[in-house]
């Protein structure tokens, strides 16, 4: 179901995010050669509890951590380890959901541990512009075929690979509400978005083929190539004039 806000749903949307991203914030601290994905997972408990809120993905579907942690190759979903000890050069994807009175929050960054390799760097940070590529011709009536296409075009431009088994969506008193939001598209085709409506932009970009699977775990997503991936994502208000991101 696509939901549309009142104003103060949004501000406790927006209280939810900002949650969201200072608790990504906090953790960019502790990205380190030498700590578990494990431990940012208790450093973001504690963080978002102490914050009145709630980890949305703990427990969702039965998910046994707060956050996900993808490094390297996994894409999204990787389940927090103890036995997941970052290294110098790797990559790590952290995507954290919280609830703050009801409303959800949900934003994702994709960090460098240590010194990291320049094609590396400009995975990390064409995925983030690739949003910021789509979210700029966002306001009420633009399609999201429109989107996904300025994301899509710009990446692929790169020759990177555009995810397209995961996508973002809707989102509001639920995580994942309607409409399913994609990181690929045709001009002129698709929802029309309206005023008051908030969806999580989230591009997956893989520096080789856009095609992924899932690990026997049940949740990690890899790169069908083992190259390695990036994910960046924020939850944005589209209003008349424009878009408000309530997680930056
Ligand atoms: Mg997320
Ligand atoms: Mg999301």
């Amino acid at each position: 179901m696509i939901t549309i806000k009142s104003s103060e749903e949004i501000e406790l949307m927006r209280k939810a995010n900002q949650i969201d991203r200072d608790c990504l914030l906090m953790l960019q601290d502790h990205i380190k050669p030498g700590i578990s994905t494990k431990k940012l997972d208790e450093l973001a408990y504690d963080y978002i509890v102490k914050c009145n809120a709630k980890p949305s993905f703990l427990g969702y579907s039965g998910f046994p951590a707060s956050i996900c942690t993808s490094v390297n190759e996994q894409v999204v979903h990787g389940i927090p380890s103890k036995k997941v000890i970052l290294e110098e050069g790797d990559i790590i994807s952290i995507d954290c959901g919280t609830i703050y009175k009801g409303w959800n929050g949900d934003a994702a960054r994709t960090f460098a541990v240590g010194k990291i390799s320049a094609e590396k760097q400009q995975l990390i940070d064409v995925t983030q512009q690739s949003f910021f590529e789509g979210v700029k011709i966002l306001k009420a009536g633009v399609r999201l075929g429109d989107l996904g296409h300025a994301i899509q075009s710009y990446a692929e431009s790169f020759g990177y690979g555009v995810v397209r088994d995961l996508v973002g969506h809707g989102i509001g008193k639920d995580m994942h509400e309607d409409p399913a939001v994609p990181n690929y598209g045709k001009p002129g085709f698709g929802y029309r978005l309206r005023n008051n409506m908030t969806i999580a932009i989230e591009p997956m970009i893989n520096m080789g083929t856009y095609k992924v699977f899932q690990l026997e775990d049940g949740w990690t997503i890899v790169t069908q190539d083992d190259k390695p991936s990036a994910h960046y994502e924020n939850t944005v208000l589209i209003t008349e004039e424009g878009y408000e991101i309530l997680s930056l």
